[in-house]
């Protein structure tokens, strides 16, 4: 059987007469079954994920799994951006004893960077943490807007290990475990859409192992990871967006709205622009693509998919505003996808480092325009 039948297969299989799985119990069947961390390397014969699949194969899983309507995933944070972090950075001690529970689907991860004082200003991380004598560190702070804390089993944190530091220099890439009562708080933030996918997070003494990439290195591995964030998991997304794009389209085909000069143009505007951005991903995949291909990738994919979801809410007319359950009849905040899309996309511009940043780090590492005055 080739590659894309298996796949094709398989998700066919696990998703058809039955309903949603649970995110979690989801995460654990893609495990037992070998499909997450399905590109990643080892060493001496042995891989910290599953199969060792080539890119190819691993672009065919994506649009597969986009297409399968499977549900969105949990365990992404873990897989897309911790594990290769690990795998980059990381001793063989702690890629050995944190990829493979990612690529089992056991464990799943959240990022714990901003801070009430440091979003886009990331260098501004308050939150400290000293050692603790047994090889390990004790955090104290507060980060905000960490998405998944309140399911997570580990967060990774970025903190002050030199408290006379300034700006980049002192940090460190920690490693902490979140079920520590009384040491760890999580605090859930009710968001526009009734959902509360993100949380404050109050650490008080936390225990954290060691560090990934050296003490005060936080700083080169956060980065490092940012960029995974930005640029190279775009081309499986893609494939959503692509879609999501079909759904507008039929959407305006139903409605009467594609018959619009000016939606149609908007529509074939959204399609030519999410080829362009296949190309970029494609031309990128498998290397960082020099220092802006990131914030390229990010730039691009964060406006389209807002203005997608714009699209999206217009072409259904009416009910684009009220949506298609009768109000009285409606659960509270209960949103049709059109809706939950236009919501959604609102964020896309500012998590993962907003426009504007993107457009600094364009401006001064790419362009070489002189620095922003700070
Ligand atoms: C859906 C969602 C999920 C998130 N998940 C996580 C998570 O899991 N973990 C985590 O750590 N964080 C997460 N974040 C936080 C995210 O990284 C920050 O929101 C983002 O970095 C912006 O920081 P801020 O919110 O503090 O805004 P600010 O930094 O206060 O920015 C406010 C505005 O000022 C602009 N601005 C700031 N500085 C400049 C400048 N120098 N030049 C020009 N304009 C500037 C910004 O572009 C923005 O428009 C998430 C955010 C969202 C929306």
């Amino acid at each position: 059987m080739d590659f894309r039948t298996e796949v094709r297969t398989w998700l066919a299989d696990h998703l058809a007469d039955r309903p949603a799985p649970h995110p979690r119990a989801w995460e654990r069947e893609l495990g037992r079954a070998g499909w997450i961390g399905i590109g990643w390397p080892g060493e001496d014969g042995e891989t910290y994920g599953n199969r060792r699949a080539t890119l190819a194969e691993q672009v065919v899983w994506a649009e597969e799994y986009a297409r399968s309507g499977a549900p969105a995933r949990m365990g992404h944070i873990g897989e897309n951006l911790l594990a290769p972090t690990l795998i980059t950075y990381g001793t063989e001690e702690q890629k050995r004893r944190h990829v493979p529970p990612v690529a089992r689907g056991e464990t799943l991860w959240c990022q714990g960077y901003s801070e009430p004082g440091a979003g886009s200003d990331l260098a501004g991380v308050r939150t400290a943490a000293v050692p603790d004598g047994t090889g390990g560190y004790a955090v104290t702070g507060q980060k905000i807007w960490t998405s998944l804390a309140l399911d997570a089993h580990w967060c990774f944190v970025l903190a002050r290990t030199d408290p006379g530091s300034t700006r980049h220099q002192g940090l460190s890439f920690l490693l902490v475990e979140m079920d520590q009562p009384g040491r760890i708080e999580v605090r859930p933030i009710r968001q526009l859409t009734g959902t509360s996918e993100f949380n404050e997070v109050f650490f008080d003494g936390a225990r954290a192992t060691g560090t990934v990439g050296g003490e005060g290195n936080g700083w080169r591995v956060a980065m490092g990871l940012l960029a995974l964030e930005r640029g190279v998991s775009t081309l499986a997304q893609q494939i959503g967006f692509g879609e999501e794009l079909e759904r507008v389209v039929a959407a305006a085909v139903a409605s009467g709205a594609a018959k619009d000069p000016v939606i149609r143009a908007r529509i074939v505007r959204q399609w030519a622009e999410l080829d362009t951005m296949r190309h970029h991903a494609l031309r990128t995949l498998g290397s960082t693509g020099g220092p802006g291909a990131p914030s390229v990738a990010k730039l691009l994919w964060g406006g389209w998919h807002q203005r997608l979801g714009e699209l999206a809410v217009q072409v259904a007319g009416e009910a684009g505003a009220v949506g298609p359950v009768p109000w009285e009849e409606r659960r509270p905040y209960e949103l049709d996808d059109a809706q939950h899309l236009f919501l959604f996309s609102r964020a896309d511009t500012i998590y993962g480092g907003s426009d504007e940043i993107q457009r600094n780090i364009i401006a001064e590492r790419v362009l070489g325009l002189p620095r922003e005055p700070r």
